[in-house]
């Protein structure tokens, strides 16, 4: 392990305490904290001193920063001097247009950003951390920022590490700290202090914040929060937490500067064309620069970040969380799921359906948890005469950490649902977990394992002697059994053939879809309380099978054809075995009755690389072998939306292009690390998620087309003018009129318009395709041809009629605002016509629209606001017929897009 691996600890610890290498008295002892924890004053006196337990960088901006944000522009200072310059030209009034219309752009770029940081800032809120705090003596769960040093936090399996802190009691404690150390495996942590040298990844005393708890249970003292945790001190966490931009704002941030360069260039022509004329230098100036403004579109990031945080409450209201924006934008991009199969493929609420005994068969009747229903079996069924049923219920109850809860009407299951289904079978045979636990009482255990995939608890039996009851995953469980119970109860060898027709009827059970656990027992003395599962859990007596059902969910089988609809191939990832994945798999549609099933073992036994986009179902995987198969899809062009719930999924959840970590069954560090958490475990709402990406990716598309398009209008009407040597056509306010009003709100409503119905019907987009492919340029540039094009018909029609520049101009100015206006609606698909979709379909758009055009109508009726544009009244023919010529430009596009979809139909269907 390198350096950069074991963290900046592990070069150089700084001066302070090193409170691994202490005892926890001293820790508690130095922190002035006792082991029921801080009072409630305390706690918020070192919160005020310390600060919270979070970076400053994802806390999103203040007011004031975000309304100075919207000055920060270099092309807003240019617009200033160039008001500054009107001043000195004695052009005062110019100089107030300009600066009323940079005052107002601010505005509504300040509201937008406002509100879409608001809702990013609620999100932050709803999915940040919590942590289980000893105050003022009793336990409380709190945000985790509000940690201080002193705290007593209390850990748990699945918990994330909120926290820097020495361990105070431990049990069993085991954490992955992959995050932070590289190392995958858990590691196992116990309160005795290490060495004050011990580097970072072996100071089994402490936990760090960003780690996760495998196993075990904890208290532990918070000794540093925020950025003076390990991680915090890394960094890695900072960038990530603070750098919320997504590639595509990023990379249009760049774009944006690249136009800025083309406008200026242009400016710089038709300032010399100008000059060389002899037009007066104030009107040059002013011209100039507010062309370069006007050329540049200010608003492309700000539109997507719009488009974005819009997205973001859009997927919260259908159940999806965003923990990181980026995310929004990649699923649409998404070519391949890997899902979890319970509870995210299935339901997730198991019932006992099937007991397999050696000769014997039950069928457990009822819904649901309640430990209500018929037992049938071969013959009636007396449980209180039939020694064999009682066994295999109390092995399989009393191997349990689960517990029933009456709640309301109903029964539920508090922890795993597999034994709590355990448990509702037995309270059908008249057996409570008290009568098992009073009849034999727990003497020790040995948790459940994903590697073992068992899990056993011995108890005292009343006629003296332990018995362990093991319960695992059928292999898993004969491969330890030397012996097996017959028909009569008396135990006898298993021989090959018995093993042979054990696994059989696993595989029987299986074949239905059941998830199926087998459970033996084995009888001894103290010995068995060992703590090494090898020793305890082995030499066998096997007892019984039990056949779970977990039906699949009702619209998943749905949600997975969309995906094939949508060209998304849908992978099943299970820890259970081949038989149940597939059945499973094959009822929902992921499998067909060719595919096969790949296991974890078989990954083992591939080379280093395999193709995991020919498989379905991948059985018997460990979280190890998730990140082996993203990274195999990656490898391949995929791009990954990967499901994951298990503090040991965190490492896939980052690998995956888009992490999904599920709401209700998920741990805390998975959510940690994912991009996105399903709110209710559904597949059904992820695919969802991902139609709305593929909304938002468009929409965005839309918008950045239509605003440039406006820009590209603006750049060709003046430069032709300069070129052919007429006077400039549009005044510096009018320009920036046109940049608000006509394309900068229109654009606001395009980037949060509805989705399109066919989004899923179509293949992902291509996960190399740039945004400004062809038929985006050509888009923008056709619109951009029209829209100027018809201005300048208008501009140089009026001025060879009678050579009034201020009339020509009045024709150009408002030939170009009802143009750009009525594109708008051209601009809301590339693949269906504005027909096609109707009026109806984005209200925003047509009220932006009309009050824009009313704006416009009222500077011919209004004197106060002809004279802020700086333009003449025109008679009402003169209006209608340019209002008339502003229906041209979107007819064209429009009719131009029904030949470009007609061809690729009939090309599709050749
Ligand atoms: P999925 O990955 O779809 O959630 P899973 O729950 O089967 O599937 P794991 O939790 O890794 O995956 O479990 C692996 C296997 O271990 C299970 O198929 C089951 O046979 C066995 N198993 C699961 N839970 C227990 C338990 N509490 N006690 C004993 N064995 C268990």
């Amino acid at each position: 392990m390198n350096d950069r691996q074991r963290g900046p600890a592990a070069r150089a610890a700084p001066n302070g305490p090193r409170w691994h290498a202490e005892a926890p008295e001293e820790a508690l002892r130095r922190l002035a904290a006792t082991p029921d924890g801080l009072s409630d004053a305390e706690a918020a006196r070192r919160l005020r001193e310390h600060g919270p337990n979070a970076l400053a960088e994802a806390q999103g901006p203040t007011a004031i920063a975000l309304f100075a944000r919207q000055f920060k522009s270099p092309l807003v200072w240019l617009l200033f001097a160039a008001a500054g310059l009107s001043v000195a030209f004695g052009h005062a009034a110019d100089a107030i247009a300009v600066l009323a219309i940079l005052v107002i752009n601010a505005c509504v770029g300040f509201w937008q950003e406002h509100r879409a940081e608001a809702s990013l800032a609620a999100l932050r809120k709803a999915t940040s951390p919590t942590a289980s705090v000893r105050r003022d003596g009793a336990v409380r769960v709190i945000p985790a920022a509000e940690l201080v040093p002193g705290d007593v936090i209390e850990l748990q399996e699945g918990d994330a590490v909120p926290a820097d802190a020495r361990l105070l009691d431990a049990a069993s404690l085991r954490v992955v700290e992959a995050s932070l150390t590289g190392e995958s495996e858990p590691v196992d942590k116990v309160v005795e202090p290490v060495d004050a040298e011990t580097p970072l990844a072996d100071r089994t005393s402490m936990v760090y914040q960003g780690t996760g708890v495998a196993g075990g249970e904890a208290t532990a003292l918070v000794v540093a929060t925020g950025s003076g945790t390990e991680i915090g001190r890394i960094g890695d966490l900072l960038a990530e937490a603070g750098d919320q931009e997504t590639p595509l704002q990023k990379r249009l941030v760049a774009f944006g500067r690249l136009l800025g360069l083309v406008a200026l260039g242009v400016t710089a022509v038709v300032f010399a064309l100008g000059a060389a004329r002899g037009r007066p230098l104030d009107e040059l100036l002013l011209g100039a620069v507010s062309l370069a403004v006007a050329a540049v579109p200010e608003g492309l990031p700000v539109v997507v970040t719009i488009a974005l945080a819009a997205g973001v409450r859009r997927m919260a209201r259908r159940r999806t969380l965003v923990r990181r924006l980026h995310a929004v934008e990649t699923l649409g991009a998404v070519t391949a799921i890997c899902s979890d199969k319970t509870g995210t493929l299935t339901v997730g609420q198991m019932t006992l359906r099937r007991l397999l005994l050696p000769g014997r068969r039950y069928d457990f009747e009822g819904e649901g948890y309640a430990p209500e229903g018929r037992i049938t079996g071969d013959g009636a069924v007396a449980p209180e005469a039939d020694p064999l049923l009682d066994l295999a219920l109390r092995t399989f109850a009393g191997c349990t950490s689960a517990r029933l809860e009456r709640q309301g009407g109903g029964w539920t299951a508090v922890g795993d649902p597999t034994e709590a289904a355990l448990l509702a079978a037995a309270g059908k045979a008249g057996l409570t977990p008290e009568a098992v636990e009073d009849a034999a009482p727990e003497a020790s255990r040995l948790p459940f394992d994903a590697d073992r995939r068992r899990m056993t608890v011995v108890r005292r039996l009343p006629e003296g002697g332990l018995r362990a009851s093991v319960k695992g995953a059928p292999e898993a469980v004969v491969d330890r059994c030397s012996r097996v119970l017959g028909a009569d109860g008396a135990p006898r060898p298993l021989d090959d053939a018995a093993r042979k027709n054990l696994l059989a009827a696993n595989e029987r059970l299986a074949a239905e879809g059941l998830r199926v656990l087998a459970c033996a027992v084995r009888d001894g003395d103290d010995a068995l309380m060992d703590s090494d599962p090898e020793t305890v859990e082995d030499a066998l007596t096997f007892v019984a099978f039990a056949g779970l059902q977990d039906p699949p969910r009702p619209e998943a089988a749905r949600a997975v054809a969309v995906c094939r609809d949508a060209g998304i191939r849908v992978s099943m990832i299970t820890g259970d075995q081949p038989r149940t994945a597939l059945a499973i798999a094959r009822e929902l549609g992921i499998a067909g009755p060719e595919d096969r099933v790949v296991t974890g073992a078989d990954l083992d036994r591939a080379d280093a690389s395999f193709d995991p986009t020919a498989t379905a179902v991948f059985a018997r995987v460990s979280p190890e072998h998730k990140v082996r198969i993203v990274r195999e899809w990656r490898r391949r062009g995929g791009v990954v939306a990967m499901t994951g719930d298990g503090v040991n999924d965190a490492p896939a959840l980052r690998e995956a292009d888009v992490g999904v970590a599920m709401g209700k069954t998920g741990t805390e560090t998975a959510k940690e690390a994912a991009d996105l958490v399903v709110v209710d475990d559904d597949f059904a709402t992820l695919v969802v998620a991902v139609e709305q990406g593929r909304g938002i990716y468009d929409n965005i598309r839309n918008t950045l087309q239509y605003l440039l398009a406006g820009n590209a209008a603006e750049l060709l009407l003046m430069l032709a003018a300069a070129v052919i040597g007429a006077p400039t056509p549009l005044l510096p306010i009018q320009l920036l009129w046109i940049n608000l009003a006509t394309d900068g709100v229109p654009a606001l409503a395009l980037a949060v318009d509805r989705f399109e119905r066919d989004l899923m019907r179509r293949p992902p987009r291509r996960p190399d395709e740039r945004l400004a492919d062809r038929l985006f340029l050509f888009n923008t540039g056709f619109a951009g041809l029209l829209s100027g094009g018809t201005a300048l018909g208008a501009y140089l029609y009026a001025l060879g009629a009678d050579g009034d520049e201020s009339r020509a101009r009045a024709f150009a100015f408002n030939a170009l605002v009802f143009a750009e206006l009525l594109k708008a609606f051209a601009f809301r698909s590339e693949t269906r016509t504005a027909f096609s979709l109707g009026m109806g379909t984005n209200l925003r758009l047509c009220a932006v629209v009309a009050v824009s055009i009313g704006l416009q109508l009222l500077s011919h009726a209004w004197a106060p606001l002809a004279d802020f544009l700086r333009t003449p009244r025109l008679p009402l023919a003169d209006v209608a017929a340019l209002l008339a010529l502003g229906f041209v430009p979107v007819t064209t596009l429009e009719l131009a897009k029904g030949l470009r979809l007609r061809r690729e139909r009939t090309r599709r269907a050749a």
